[in-house]
């Protein structure tokens, strides 16, 4: 399945979970190029849905973690969560979590509301995310290729090494 057709099921299905009145919070690898699976993107992913969980519990928020049924395999490592909190408590939990020191800025944390809108950062006064490699906005980067694919990848790849036994830290965040 190529990027569109799964981002436009993914969608479709966001809105109709959304109809249920919870909270959908998304939670995938910002990984550049067009390949998204690697197993250190893998890894970072799984790394991410434990950290996510393990606030929630912390938090005392209700959640489930839920499938999508596609046609396809995913195109890219992707977890849903149905989380039973107002939208604008997940996204300042999403926002925390982005802000996570090892690999919060890999992370792309996704909150959709009742009726499955977006809730983007751009409405709440958080600065835009910087790059990986330098202090330019990430869009900016991205928009110019100012930076290699390889050398974004293998800051990906360094933060990814860092994870072995790191626990997740939780002060700061609550
Ligand atoms: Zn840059």
């Amino acid at each position: 399945m190529n990027y569109l057709a799964f981002k436009e099921q993914k969608e479709k299905w966001i809105i109709d979970e959304s109809r249920e009145g919870s909270t959908i919070l998304t939670i995938r690898v910002n990984v550049p190029g067009k390949q998204k699976k690697y197993p250190w993107s893998s890894k970072i992913h799984k790394y991410a849905c434990e950290m996510l969980e393990k606030y929630l519990v912390n938090l005392a928020i209700a959640f489930e973690r839920i499938e999508l049924k596609l046609s396809d395999e995913y195109y890219e490592y992707i977890a849903f969560y149905r989380i039973h909190e107002l939208p604008l408590c997940v996204k300042k939990l999403a926002i925390a979590l982005e802000n996570e020191e090892i690999i919060g800025r890999l992370l792309d944390l996704d909150v959709y509301d009742a009726v499955g809108k977006n809730l983007s950062r751009d409405g709440m006064n958080i600065p835009t995310r910087k790059c990986y490699l330098c202090d330019e906005a990430a869009f900016i980067c991205g928009r110019s290729h100012k930076h290699s694919i390889e050398a974004l990848h293998q800051f990906m790849i360094l933060k990814a090494e860092m994870l072995g036994d790191k626990k997740v830290a939780m002060e700061g965040i609550i």
